[in-house]
């Protein structure tokens, strides 16, 4: 953009009414230096007392009282001034934003942040970089390169290796389910699905995951034109993770009904589980039927990190791609995710040139340009700097204790749920999500949904301690995502207590 058209007149900058003047988008420029600092130190004045003073990760408003609230708004007459404002956003906002960084925040893989990322936070909205091209983020696109390549090498992909940053998992995904289709087709049948659209036997392209794989795979499979019914759900064994032989099966029955196999999404770490699929044992049979494996990491990523637990992860480097969420167990602020590719020559078929971005006679090597490696994205965030401060202030060693520590805390809990006869633990976890129900004995089995059900939402509405809650096989349970680094044990027997607290009350 144009800095110049941005800039304002010394005359207009110096008029002044009873507003917070000076509020100019060229926040660099001499006179409004005062009005940034101002605007981001009470920022950070709300932040902080939002971090010190919550005592609950929520408050447990109902969407009818916080309604109310917004009846009073009118966004076509604006606040006289910063204090007004902050008052405003904190009222309608963040005094009931889910505390993530609380250790009775206990629900879904929402990390807390680390400070280095928050720092980089203030850079990248502010410089706005954009990372499309090289013209736009210089530095920015060799940092991101330089990210990817770390990755790929924590991953165990070698030098031809690529990737980009994404928007999330869900994202990544697509992109590996979109290689796998337009590969499959180019070689198969030498047809282009970017030019010439799905095939027709596109209808019988089949894509195998887990029970327990996460949604996204049915979206993207419906995004990608094959239709929901190209997804197939392999059976799971007691620990919700793929099973090779009903993969291998699952193959074979569609091959047998004339359908044809194109990818296998593996699942490391999975949502409702914390478990991860027998990677490698998923990459010889890839192998054998000559189909794509991508592997869903989103949340097991943060394996990567921690030498004690790599082991878990292993067989991931066998994959042809692979999605990372930084923004899950790296302890990255939203957003910041990856795909990465095993062979770079297979992120090619994303190029697309346009005369006024990215002309086709620009030399690629002496002016890398991500953009040729993003599908939904044009102009997009350099989230990469915050894993950047992250990485070159923190340590990979320091963020694989992170993750060490949750495991641990998970494995501690699920001692605690197991040995306690009043409660029922589904299953052990390969990370630290624990699937469990409030099953004390005087209760009927025929009750327990409910009892749970009525545990969880007393619990939301206390705001004391949020947990999650998934179903299996038609069963309602209760669900803790162990995703802070900072909780006790203390913490946990004392949410569990809570929830036999609660639960008493089921019976009143
Ligand atoms: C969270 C998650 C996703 C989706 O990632 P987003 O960043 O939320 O889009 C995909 N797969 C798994 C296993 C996940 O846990």
């Amino acid at each position: 953009m144009e800095n110049s058209t941005l800039r304002i007149s010394q005359q207009a900058a110096n008029q002044s009414d009873d507003r917070d003047v000076n509020l100019y988008p060229d926040i660099f420029s001499q006179y409004s230096a005062d009005a940034y600092n101002k605007a981001i130190d009470q920022a950070k004045t709300l932040v902080l007392q939002f971090l010190r003073k919550q005592t609950k990760p929520f408050s447990g408003i109902t969407p009818a009282a916080l309604g109310q609230q917004f009846q009073h708004v009118d966004l076509n007459v604006p606040l006289a001034n910063y204090d007004s404002l902050f008052a405003e956003v904190d009222r309608l906002y963040v005094s009931h934003a889910t505390a993530f960084h609380l250790p009775h925040y206990i629900a879904h893989l929402n990390c807390p942040v680390v400070i280095p990322a928050l720092a980089a936070e203030l850079l990248i909205s502010a410089i706005n970089s954009s990372q499309d091209t090289y013209d736009q983020s210089a530095g920015g696109t060799l940092m991101e390169r330089r990210l990817i390549e770390w990755t790929a090498n924590q991953i165990g992909f070698g030098k031809e290796a690529d990737g980009v940053f994404t928007a999330g998992g869900s994202q990544s995904n697509l992109m590996g389910l979109l290689l796998a289709r337009d590969h499959f087709t180019l070689k198969r049948y030498g047809h282009s699905i970017k030019l010439d659209g799905n095939p027709m036997v596109a209808h019988r392209f089949r894509v195998f995951v887990s029970e327990k794989a996460h949604f996204s795979n049915q979206k993207n499979a419906w995004l990608l034109g094959l239709g929901e019914q190209a997804v197939v759900e392999v059976a799971t064994d007691t620990r919700f993770r793929m099973r090779l032989d009903a993969l291998d099966k699952a193959i074979q029955a569609e091959l047998a009904m004339g359908n044809i196999p194109i990818a296998v999404v593996a699942t490391a770490g999975t949502t409702d589980f914390g478990n991860v699929d027998p990677l490698e044992g998923i990459a010889q049979l890839a192998q054998q039927y000559s189909i794509w494996m991508h592997v869903d990491a989103a949340y097991g990523c943060g394996l990567l990190l921690t030498d004690q637990y790599r082991h878990l992860i292993n067989g991931i480097e066998l994959a042809h791609s692979v999605t990372i969420d930084y923004h899950k167990s790296f302890f990255q602020p939203i957003s910041s995710s990856a795909f990465i590719v095993r062979e770079k020559e297979r992120l090619q078929i994303i190029k697309h040139h346009a005369d006024y971005l990215n002309p086709a006679e620009q030399d690629y090597e002496e002016y890398p340009a991500q953009i040729n490696k993003s599908i939904t994205q044009s102009t997009r965030r350099f989230d990469a700097l915050k894993l950047w401060f992250t990485l070159r202030l923190m340590g990979r060693a320091k963020l694989g204790e992170y993750m060490e520590a949750i495991i641990d805390t998970a494995q501690r809990a699920a001692q605690y749920i197991g040995s306690d006869s009043d409660f029922e633990l589904l299953c052990e976890s390969d990370i630290s999500i624990l699937v469990f129900r409030y099953a004390p004995a005087q209760v009927q089995e025929a009750q327990y949904c409910a009892l749970n059900q009525y545990v969880k939402k007393k619990l939301f509405h206390a705001g004391e301690v949020l947990v999650a809650s998934t179903k299996v096989q038609g069963k309602f349970y209760l669900k803790f995502t162990i995703f802070n680094p900072l909780t006790t044990n203390s913490d946990i027997r004392d949410m569990l207590n809570k929830i036999k607290s609660y639960g008493a009350g089921f019976f009143q």
